[in-house]
């Protein structure tokens, strides 16, 4: 759908440069996506493996960031192997509603009520990022807290929209169940992609 090279806002590779790439498709329908133009596959312009590789490799990029849309309805193991095999890491955004492919050095999996994520995800994941729309996001948070590896960074999110009134709940949260940290869009605060 799009790549551009940026600075990751999110989670726990906040603050680090990144070349994103936003894969077109999902069928995953959350209310609140902020990308409602990923969800038909077909509009997107397409690229070759060889193509991305070189857009990454002209900005130095040490971290591709595979975002959607759903990037997981995809065979990701071709275009993982060839970033990892030119010395770039690896990091994949997704809700895990499917099995996951690929060679990934970061797994940030975000869990949405809008469709049940596969088994495997709750091991594969190295961040489970949930996003806070409403304060009973933060029981449905817990619960996947709960599943995940015990090496699975935990994070807390307020949906961007909802900020305010998210933010002050979150962070009580945190103070009473410290697993948790908080993960804000720090993208959007520095007006940047
Ligand atoms: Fe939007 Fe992501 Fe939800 Fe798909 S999974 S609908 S892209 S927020």
């Amino acid at each position: 759908m799009e790549h551009f090279y940026t600075i990751q806002g999110e989670g726990s590779n906040t603050g680090r440069a990144a070349y994103f790439i936003r894969l077109g498709g999902c069928d995953v329908g959350c209310v609140w996506c902020d990308v409602k133009e990923s969800w038909d596959i077909e509009p997107h312009p397409k690229m070759t493996l060889d193509e991305i590789l070189e857009e990454v490799l002209e900005f130095g990029a040490k971290l591709c960031v595979i975002t959607g849309g759903e990037p997981a309805l995809f065979n990701l193991e071709p275009l993982t192997a060839l970033l990892r095999n030119n010395g770039i890491e690896t990091a994949i955004e997704t809700s895990g509603t499917r099995e996951l492919t690929g060679k990934w050095d970061t797994v940030c999996f975000s869990p949405k009520k809008f469709k049940l994520p596969v088994e495997s995800i709750y091991k594969q994941a190295n961040e489970l990022k949930v996003i806070v729309y409403h304060p009973s996001d933060l029981q449905w948070a817990d619960e996947h807290a709960e599943k995940v590896n015990s090496n699975c960074l935990l994070y807390l999110q307020p949906e961007w929209s909802r900020e305010e009134e998210m933010l002050p709940i979150i962070i009580d949260h945190v103070k009473r169940s410290p697993r948790w940290r908080i993960s804000l869009q720090t993208h959007k605060y520095m007006n940047i992609p």
